[in-house]
Parts: structure tokens; C-alpha cells; sequence
């Protein structure tokens, strides 16, 4: 049962072989007998999900259910999931229990779908490897040594391991993607706008995006069906119609266009990484795609921009854990300021704080013309970079991360190094564009992802893509030994 992919247990519930409080309860088992070695999930929520799982078998019964009615799923923690704790990875919202449900929540709750709990990830979603969360570092399933990435690790280890068919995740910087990569798993961060942020706690809000981790692009299809859509609540949500992502899945590459950036292939790459990147295109080319070199000048500028821009829009989004309104208070505060200091002094970690010093640097008067409006100007560049890159190729590849998944610990103490993780993934960010992570094989036996990037909009070119990969390797139907 494992080993299937969200589409094939959605045909079993349909032809009845299993109900839905069966496939809850085999996964629920799977999460107590395997998280204990993974830390994947903060909170498991069993009794939700069964009486969710109930519920769908009466739907399916009366024959009113929809395609993932009934199948379960895994929300990564940052999103509002109401009654149920919400921490987003920090003892500040230990003890914060939503009041409401994220409009991404409710939207696959509407879908019928189950939830079985909140995956673990990077504190506030900062990091890439999912050790700076107050419950503690996650494992890789395909190593237990080794990080799964993050910040969406728990989600992505959650997937790998099968401890659910599919989860949620977000992406700011690259965090659905290199997870995705690091654990062997189909991940998407969707276009900018495209998937409402409302109720999706905010780490840097021009940047944030949710979507899905799945077995494979047809799932990530599925769920994306589910939570793309324009949301009133969210004012950067566009308004524009949901395409079927599924639909497209098995055009023919005959004549597409692929850019590959010279600028992604460069010093810092490890070699086992680039020759499975380039066996990828090989395959690619087979299927009568064309490929083409391109240059993406500015692509050397994008940590650096990040590094201004998303700490500056966290120190603004954090101001709000106060110790008055919700989340962790401190005891006995002598006054105010005493309240506000010791409450995000206890409540935050070294990580969080980092950044919301740095970004409070960079916002301040006398250095926001040097930092942030710079940071701003060349967030532009790195955009007509892309821009003009669309104008000859219809998508780009290249590798998700420059290295395999890392030793825990390895590039805990060196935020540089970790912040480097995600060179091939921040400008798709900066930009607003979708991308996607799919595995392409294996280099010292840990999994390495191939990036796919899309013009804006272009979620339905890229599942297209990858499905058709997908369709003539087993890479994603791989599944780390050992968790059976
Ligand atoms: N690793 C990046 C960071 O630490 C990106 C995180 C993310 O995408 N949420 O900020």
C-alpha cells in the first residue's frame, strides 16, 4: 500500500477496495511506528483525521465525493489549521491553537481530504535543514544522519518515507524545492499569487508561496487542483482562473524549448549533482525536446538580495509575537518593556533573531538607500534576467542545490554556507516564477533533485514536464530502505 501514489489510492477509494477510515488508520499506524526516527510530524492528529476519514467514506457512499475525498495528507506547520496547535517550527506559538483554518486548509478539507497532522520544519520557516526547530532536527529518511533540508523537511521526509501519500509546504526562498530534492520527492512552488498566503503564517510576504510535496507530478498535479484559485483574503492573490493541471500531463515534449544556464553549472557544483542533471536533459532531449544554452547574468546577486530582502520583511512580519496578543509570554514582565524584551527573547531562536536584526539593519534610517532599495533594484535585474530568457526557451532547468543532502550539524554553526544551499533556488522567488524539484537519481546513494522553472503562470508547462519524465523513469517510485 506504501508505495502508492496519491492517484492510485484515489482509485482504490473510488472502486471501494478500501474506505477512507482504513487508509487513515494505515497511515496514522506508519506515523506511530516510523516518526519516532524521523521527527517529521510535531503534531499527529488522530482523532481529526478519523472523524475527517468518517466522514468521507458517508460522501463516498452517497456517491457525492470528489476526486481526493477521503485521502489522507499532511499540512506542514505553518499553516492555521483551527482547534489544532499551529507552531511554525517555534516555542513562540508552542501554545498557539488556531482560530481559524488557512484558506489553503480549508480549501482540501472542502476536497474532502484528510488530515493526519502538522509537519516539523525550520523555526518561523528559516533554514535549510530543519535543525533550527524547537522540536528538534529532523532526520533523513534516506539517512538518518543526514538533514532532509528545509525548511518544509518534515513534509518532504513525511512523503519519502511514506508516512504520508502527500503533503503541503512553502517556499520562500527555496524550501519546498530543496527539501524536495534532498528527500527524493516531486515538489511545486507555484507562481506568486497563485496559491492564497491567508492563514499561511508570513516569514517574508513578496516571497512566500504554498505547494504541494507529492510521490510524483501527477499528484502534485491533484492537490494543486485544490489549492491554486484566487483568494479575496489574500490581497496579493490573483485573480485568474484555475486551469485542470492534470489535463496537460501527457502532451508531447516534441519541440519544446529547455534553457539551461550556463550561470548554474558553474564552481561550487558537485559533479555526482551535475551528471545527474545532465543525464536528465539527455532524457529530455530523447523525448524531442530541444536544448538550448542560456545565460542568466545576475544569478550571482540572488543570495545577496535575499539576505536584505526577506530579513527585512521578517523583522517587519515578527513584530507582531509581542508577548501581549498570543504566543509565548514571559513570567512576571516588571513593565512593558521588560514584557516585550524577555517574551521574543525566550520565544525566539538564534536563527529568527539573526534575521530580525539583520532586516531591522537594513530598514533603518540611513541604511535602507545601501541595503533594501538596492536589494530592490537588483531584485529587478534578476527578473529581466528571466524575462528575457522566456523570450527564446519555454522553460529552464538546471540542478535544485548544489550538493547533496549534509551530515546534521555539518552547517550549523556557518549560516553562510547554509544560506548557500539555496543558490539555484532564491531568484525563482525574487522573480515570482513557479518551480519544481523532481528526482533525477542518486549520487553517493542520497537523492538528487532536477529543477524545472517556468515563466509565470506556467504550472501547467512544468507538470507537463515532469509527468512525461516521470512516465519513462522510476526515480520517484524509489523509496529510502529500511522504512518498510
Ligand atoms: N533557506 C532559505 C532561508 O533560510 C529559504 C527558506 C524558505 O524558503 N522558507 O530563508
Amino acid at each position: 500500500m506504501k508505495e502508492k501514489t496519491l492517484a492510485e489510492l484515489s482509485a482504490l477509494i473510488a472502486q471501494k477496495e478500501i474506505s477512507s477510515v482504513e487508509l487513515t488508520q494505515y497511515y496514522l499506524d506508519r506515523i506511530e511506528r516510523l516518526d519516532g526516527g524521523l521527527n517529521s510530524f510535531i503534531s499527529v492528529t488522530q482523532e481529526v483525521a478519523l472523524k475527517q476519514a468518517a466522514a468521507a467514506d458517508q460522501k463516498i457512499a452517497a456517491g457525492t465525493a470528489g476526486p481526493l475525498t477521503g485521502l489522507p495528507m499532511a499540512h506542514k506547520d505553518i499553516f492555521c489549521t483551527q482547534g489544532v496547535r499551529t507552531s511554525c517550527g517555534s516555542k513562540m506559538l508552542d501554545n498557539f491553537i488556531a482560530p481559524y483554518n488557512a484558506t489553503v486548509v480549508e480549501q482540501v478539507s472542502n476536497a474532502g481530504m484528510v488530515m493526519l497532522g502538522k509537519t516539523n520544519m525550520d523555526e518561523f520557516a528559516m533554514g535549510s535543514s530543519n535543525e533550527t526547530s524547537y522540536y528538534g532536527a529532523v532526520s533523513n529518511p534516506w539517512d538518518t544522519d543526514y538533514v532532509p533540508g528545509g525548511s518544509s523537511g518534515g513534509s518532504a521526509a513525511a512523503v519519502a518515507a511514506r508516512l504520508t501519500p502527500i503533503a503541503t509546504g512553502t517556499d520562500t526562498g527555496g524550501s519546498i524545492r530543496q527539501p524536495a530534492a534532498l528527500c527524493g520527492i516531486t515538489g511545486l512552488k507555484p507562481t506568486y499569487g497563485r496559491v492564497s498566503r491567508w492563514g499561511m503564517i508570513a516569514f517574508a510576504s513578496s516571497l512566500d508561496q504554498g505547494g504541494p510535496m507529492a510521490q510524483s507530478a501527477e499528484d502534485a498535479a491533484l492537490l494543486l487542483n485544490e489549492m491554486a484559485g484566487f483568494d479575496p483574503k489574500d490581497s496579493t492573490s490573483i485573480e485568474r482562473d484555475v486551469p485542470d493541471y492534470s489535463a496537460n500531463l501527457n502532451d508531447s515534449l516534441k519541440g519544446v524549448k529547455i534553457g539551461i544556464p550556463r550561470e548554474y553549472f558553474s564552481e561550487g557544483l558537485e559533479g555526482g549533482v551535475e551528471n545527474v542533471v545532465q543525464d536528465a536533459i539527455t532524457e529530455y532531449r530523447k523525448m524531442g525536446a530541444e536544448v538550448i544554452d542560456i545565460d542568466l547574468p545576475n544569478t550571482n546577486l540572488a543570495v545577496p538580495t535575499y539576505y536584505v530582502v526577506a530579513p527585512a520583511e521578517c523583522s517587519s512580519n515578527l513584530s507582531r509575537y509581542d508577548g501581549v496578543r498570543y504566543g509565548h509570554r514571559c513570567d512576571d514582565p516588571k513593565d512593558l518593556e521588560d514584557l516585550y524584551k524577555r517574551s521574543r527573547g525566550e520565544g525566539f531562536g538564534d536563527e529568527v533573531k539573526r534575521r530580525i536584526m539583520i532586516g531591522a539593519y537594513t530598514l533603518s534610517a540611513g541604511y535602507y538607500d545601501a541595503y533594501y532599495l538596492k536589494a530592490q533594484r537588483l531584485r529587478r535585474l534578476i527578473s529581466e534576467d528571466f524575462s528575457n530568457a522566456f523570450s527564446k526557451v519555454d522553460v529552464i532547468m538546471g540542478p535544485v542545490t548544489p550538493n547533496t543532502a549534509f551530515r546534521k550539524g555539518e552547517k550549523a554553526d556557518d549560516p553562510v554556507s547554509m544560506y548557500l544551499s539555496d543558490i539555484y533556488t532564491i531568484a525563482v522567488n525574487l522573480a515570482g516564477l513557479p518551480g519544481m524539484s523532481i528526482p533525477a537519481g542518486f549520487s553517493d546513494n542520497m537523492p538528487v533533485g532536477l529543477q524545472l522553472i517556468g515563466n509565470h503562470f506556467d504550472e501547467s508547462k512544468l507538470l507537463n514536464l515532469a509527468h512525461q519524465y516521470q512516465s519513462v523513469t522510476d526515480w520517484h517510485r524509489q523509496a529510502p530502505a529500511g522504512i518498510e
